[in-house]
């Protein structure tokens, strides 16, 4: 099933089965958390389904089934490796010997490539190769939220479908009925996700409201030193590192937008409007970019493997730093 917002998208791919105008190779783009994947299954269950009712998969015959169970021989899925940050060429060949046999009984045969972005360059060189004398019955779909990272020469090879984020409203209303029509903590999900529903989704699914409020009650307690860093950053060790990093990056974001403006038009924490522009009272807004930079660079140091309570200290006491002088403020 394809999402609500994506219906655009939908005619244009129904269009192109119907003309038999496809092409060889697609380029699905667009924020993280708007469905792209989930358009991508959608539409390879359309094109293998062997009785399609109103232009969707029928969801029962034998082609719906063996996908259904991840298990039809005309798609296969490539993505980085778990906990690794590329896509190899050893998975590039073996997607180019898979997409020159002959297509065991859907149309065509798909590849669905996730987070293209991570190809790296010999993966990317040998795939381009295909892109220029693709195999007659073969489909390549990438994937990725940042089209400019692939090569200019696979980007031009492709058709270019673009993805976006819903209107709020409508957002609102595909996730309130998954969060018990808790309206408030689904607008919440929907500003701390940039109003990609899934996103926010997922965020519910880890109870991201509720370990957000538990760090931000830290972070208050560390500004009245009532807690020291190295408590705070042992007792953050425990939860999510990056939940805890993308928590501390959205209120820095969102106390410079109160510096910028009374009303900013947005927050990704408007429900702690109040208590941030109280935080941010006492910090320059020299000090929340400079502050801004170092959380971007932890990034780095988490990566490479640095000892992760000595990051999570670091970022404190730069914090603490910041937030008890008032020496570098400017107005
Ligand atoms: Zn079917």
């Amino acid at each position: 099933m394809i999402l609500p917002w994506q219906q655009d998208q939908w005619q244009n791919m129904m269009q192109r089965i119907a003309s038999n105008k496809m092409a060889h190779a697609v380029i699905y783009t667009g924020p993280e958390g708007v469905g792209k994947t989930n358009f991508a299954h959608a539409f390879v269950h359309r094109l293998f389904c062997k009785q399609p009712v109103n232009n969707q998969a029928c969801g029962c015959c034998d082609a719906c089934h063996l996908l259904k169970i991840n298990h039809h021989p005309d798609l296969k899925l490539i993505a980085p490796a778990e906990g690794k940050q590329i896509i190899n060429i050893d998975q590039i060949r073996e997607l180019i010997e898979y997409q020159n046999l002959t297509p065991h009984s859907a149309p065509k045969k798909v590849a669905i490539i996730e987070h293209a972005e991570m190809l790296n360059i010999n993966a990317s060189n040998s795939l381009l190769k295909t892109l220029e004398e693709p195999p007659a019955s073969s489909m390549l779909i990438l994937i990725t939220h940042y089209p400019d990272r692939l090569l200019p020469t696979i980007r031009s090879r492709c058709q270019r479908v673009e993805f976006t984020s819903p209107n709020f409203q409508q957002a609102l209303t595909w996730l309130m009925p998954q969060v018990n029509n808790d309206e408030s903590l689904a607008s919440s999900l929907l500003a701390l996700a940039n109003n990609a529903p899934l996103k926010a989704l997922t965020y519910a699914e880890n109870n991201m409201i509720d370990q957000r409020n538990n760090f931000f009650k830290s972070l208050q307690a560390l500004n009245q030193g009532k807690l020291n860093p190295v408590t705070v950053a042992a007792s953050w060790l425990k939860q999510d590192f990056d939940i805890m990093h993308y928590c501390m990056t959205s209120w820095i974001i969102d106390m410079i937008r109160l510096k910028a403006s009374s009303e900013p038009p947005m927050l990704a924490n408007p429900d702690l409007k109040q208590a941030l522009r109280k935080m941010s009272e006492s910090i320059g807004l020299r000090g929340l970019l400079n502050y801004y930079e170092t959380l971007n660079k932890t990034v780095e140091w988490k990566r490479s493997n640095i000892n992760a309570q000595m990051v999570l200290e670091d970022i404190l006491i730069q914090w603490v730093r910041i937030s008890r002088h008032r020496n570098d403020v400017i107005t």
